[in-house]
């Protein structure tokens, strides 16, 4: 039926060449060899939208490969694709040398030994989607010469995502909804029952189509649908090679982003909630927007009602990138000696003045000092936020020994962290910080984030968390 025409046949092109094949002999050189790696490379179909520009042969009597690539070039996916490229080439010519170098010393020094042939084939596409996902693949397979004749050992597939907006690997959660698997798994049990027979599935095949994490994540997306890559021995079996399916657009419904998820949280993964106050505004602040967003990392902002007029795109800014607004009261009065009136004021203008200003309101709140009560916490309607990290970067205006205090913290995870956006000395401790953190594997969120990922819960109004 339909979904017969979305099966690209790498397989079957593998069984028309080893046909082909048993009935001549092995390559000899390398005009040999190019004609042997282009019949092979010919009968691989990763992604008929993006064709083939160049290929790469490397001819030995023993350890030789072919390279197949498209043209993109010259960003840092292409570098991303060409370093797995090498790497394949190295460790394949690692392995297939030592092993030649065991058949050697086997014969002795006798005359019997004559080398076998092993050759790395390796095709690689690289796609841009309309929506906004780069996808890398790459088909390798190592054939060895066997009974005179060239024959497949292993293949496999490999599949990378990017975001074409930051550059940023890309895992499935950030490109499907949760629940992808489910569909996924409907889906191509009913698609292999149907298109396979007994003879041509492998023993435990159900098992590699289920909605376990482990299954549906090797895939490209194109502007056509999803190509999903099954290992070979996997669904089918191992000498069947690896194989592809397209699962079609009408067949995939909502089950795709309709935006990639630029920023993923693993709730497994240390993360830590960054926390600014006293702004908006000034040349530190921007410096510290700039850092997060080069870094695609997020921070929480706790403004200043009065200092908004005339520095909304600094909020604007911070909304973008994915930070959370917080309330820092209008003019940071010790708030526990005003009236309720007035605090409510304090309060309430300020929410206004971020809701003029970006669109959006605030969802936390810090009092000034961190000096409340129940009733202030109450009257605020937002989780209450202090802090568990204080820098103190108010007191000494000193980058080094901020970013010291932070990073000489025994385990950061979880914790929330103070400073003061409105310091030249703490825009360059972020800079220090925010790159430190990602290298050390550091998730870093909003504070409500912080609090639904850490304690399970979303944080809630009148409630104190530090
Ligand atoms: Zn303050």
């Amino acid at each position: 039926m339909l979904l017969v025409g979305f099966l690209f046949a790498l397989l079957i092109a593998g069984v028309i060449y080893y046909k082909a094949v048993v009935e001549t002999d092995v390559y000899r050189d390398n005009s040999e060899f190019t004609a042997y790696a282009d019949a092979e490379l010919d009968s691989v179909h990763l992604l008929d939208e993006a064709k083939a520009s160049k290929r790469e042969y490397h001819y030995e009597p023993s350890v030789s490969y072919a390279v197949e690539y498209d043209a993109y070039d010259g960003d840092d996916i292409a570098m991303f694709r060409d370093k797995k490229i090498e790497h394949m080439k190295s460790a394949f010519i690692e392995a297939k040398t030592a092993a030649e170098e065991e058949r050697q010393e086997k014969y002795g020094d006798k005359l019997g030994y004559k080398p076998l042939a092993h050759a790395l084939l390796v095709s690689s596409r690289i796609y841009e989607s309309g929506n906004g996902i780069i996808s890398v693949v790459i088909y390798e397979s190592c054939n060895t010469e066997q009974d005179k004749a060239m024959q497949r050992e292993a293949a496999g597939i490999h599949t990378y995502q990017f975001s074409a907006n930051t550059g940023e690997n890309l895992v499935p959660v950030q490109i499907f909804h949760e629940n992808y698997r489910q569909t996924c798994a409907a889906f191509f049990y009913k698609y292999f029952s149907k298109e396979y027979g007994k003879k041509e599935l492998a023993e435990d095949w159900e098992s590699h189509l289920t909605a376990a994490v482990t299954n549906y994540n090797k895939f490209v997306i194109t502007d056509r649908g999803v190509t999903f890559f099954f290992d070979e021995g996997s669904v089918l079996e191992k000498s069947q090679g690896p194989v592809s399916v397209e699962m079609p657009m009408e067949e995939i419904g909502d089950m795709l982003r309709s935006q990639v998820l630029e920023r993923y949280i693993d709730p497994y993964q240390p993360m830590v909630a960054i926390t600014y106050d006293d702004g908006p505004g000034g040349e530190a602040e921007a410096r510290i927007l700039n850092c997060l967003e080069k870094n695609n990392a997020v921070a929480t902002f706790f403004y200043q009602g009065y200092r908004i007029e005339g520095n909304e795109e600094k909020i604007q800014q911070a909304h973008r990138i994915g930070c959370e607004l917080g309330n820092h009261t209008w003019n940071h009065p010790v708030l526990t000696k005003l009236s309720k009136k007035k605090v409510r004021k304090q309060l309430v203008d300020t929410n206004t003045a971020i809701y003029n200003a970006s669109g959006a309101f605030p969802t936390v709140f810090r009092p000034s000092y961190g000096i409340t009560d129940d009733a202030i916490n109450e009257l605020s309607n937002m989780p209450v936020i202090m802090w568990s990290i204080d820098t103190e970067d108010w007191r000494s205006r000193n980058a080094k020994k901020v970013f010291n205090h932070i990073k000489n913290q025994e385990d950061l995870d979880g914790s929330i962290i103070l400073l003061h956006s409105i310091y030249d000395s703490t825009a360059r401790a972020t800079e220090l910080l925010v790159p430190w953190l990602k290298k050390n594997g550091y998730q870093t969120v909003t504070v409500s984030e912080l609090i639904k990922y850490k304690q399970g819960i979303d944080p809630e109004p009148g409630e104190v968390y530090e």
